[in-house]
This record gives structure tokens, sequence and C-alpha cells, in this order.
């Protein structure tokens, strides 16, 4: 979906899907696409360069990570994002805001709304995307999905740590009590 600049007089809205075999990597990213991305974009025309600005939409099924359960997120954005025309190499100052991420450099004429899309998708997964705000996850013992079973392991382990820490308790009292006892003995003699 290329969108020549020329074209357009000052604003332009530009509206529709990109298929999903039209996407960078949908496949080996650790997430597949469940809907084409839908896009809603008004392209304003401004001084060597073109500002873009519009909702992105789609649907991806990726693994949570937590439980590692695939689910599917719904990714409903604002897209906000300059274009500026590409700087050449003794620009080296402009070149520095190419890490701002919603700067993108063109060379002044053609607009690809692709890699535009596409990049908003990938900026709005989460970095730990999760099945369900509450997801349990695995058990870290025998790997059992808690969300779906609760396993004994847990309860095991708890069941030991808690005797072991009244056995310690106990010893604690042992060397640290007597002594109390003995003054109260010294006092009435
Ligand atoms: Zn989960
Ligand atoms: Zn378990």
């Amino acid at each position: 979906m290329v969108i020549l600049l020329s074209e357009i007089e000052s604003v332009c809205l530009v509206k529709g899907e990109i298929e999903r075999g039209l996407l960078p990597a949908s496949k080996g990213e650790g997430f597949d696409f469940l809907t084409p991305i839908g896009y809603e974009i008004g392209i304003t025309k401004v001084e060597n360069g073109a500002k873009l600005k519009g909702r992105v939409s789609c649907s991806l099924s990726l693994p949570c990570s937590r439980c590692l359960e695939n689910f599917s997120l719904e990714i409903d954005t604002t897209l906000d994002v300059d274009l500026i025309l590409k700087p050449t190499f003794e620009e080296k100052e402009i070149e520095l805001i190419s890490d701002e991420m919603d700067i993108y450099f063109f060379d002044g004429e053609k607009i690809d709304i692709v890699p535009i899309v596409y990049d908003e998708v990938m900026l709005s997964i989460p970095i730990k995307p999760l099945c369900q705000e509450g997801c349990r996850g695995l058990c870290p013992t025998c790997g059992n999905n808690l969300n779906i079973e609760e396993c004994q392991c847990n309860k095991v382990s708890y069941t030991l740590l808690e005797e072991k820490l009244k056995s310690f308790l106990t010893r604690q009292g042992d060397d640290y009590g007597s002594p109390k006892k003995k003054n109260i003995t010294i006092k009435k003699g």
C-alpha cells in the first residue's frame, strides 16, 4: 500500500486492510495474525514531510508469558507518526532522530503504509503478554497449568516449609528462653 505524496492535495484519509500474507514476518515471530490489520489513517502534508494519524487494529494469537498457552490478543491502537525527508550523510544530527519510534524517514514522495502499520502493531504487543490478568501460570515443580487444574506440589512444599520453620522456632526458644527462666528463679532465691 504505497501512497504518493504528490497526489495528496493537503489531507487524505486512507482506509483498508493489510492481508496477513503481505506482512513482513507473520511467521517465526512467536505470534500469528488471526485477522488482517485494519487501518484508518489521515495523512496530512506538511513542510518536508507528512503527518499520519489514525487507528490500527487486528487480532493476534500469541503465547501467554506465564502459562505459555496461546490466546488471542485484540490490538486497537492509535497511530501518530511523522514522516520526514531522508537526511543526507552529512546531516548526522537529524539521523539521531530516527531512534525515536514515531518518526520515519521517506524519500519525500512514496509513503508505504505497510511497515508503519506493522510497527504500530508490534509496539502494541505487551512485553509480557498475559492470557488473563490473573493468570496463575505454570507450577514450577510439575509444569501443570494452574489455570486449568490445581496440583499438590505447592501444598506439599508449603507444609514442609512450615514444619521446618516450626522446629527452627522451637529450637530458638530453647536456646534463648532458658536464661530468662533462670533469672526469675534467682530473684526468688
Ligand atoms: Zn496465561
Ligand atoms: Zn505442580
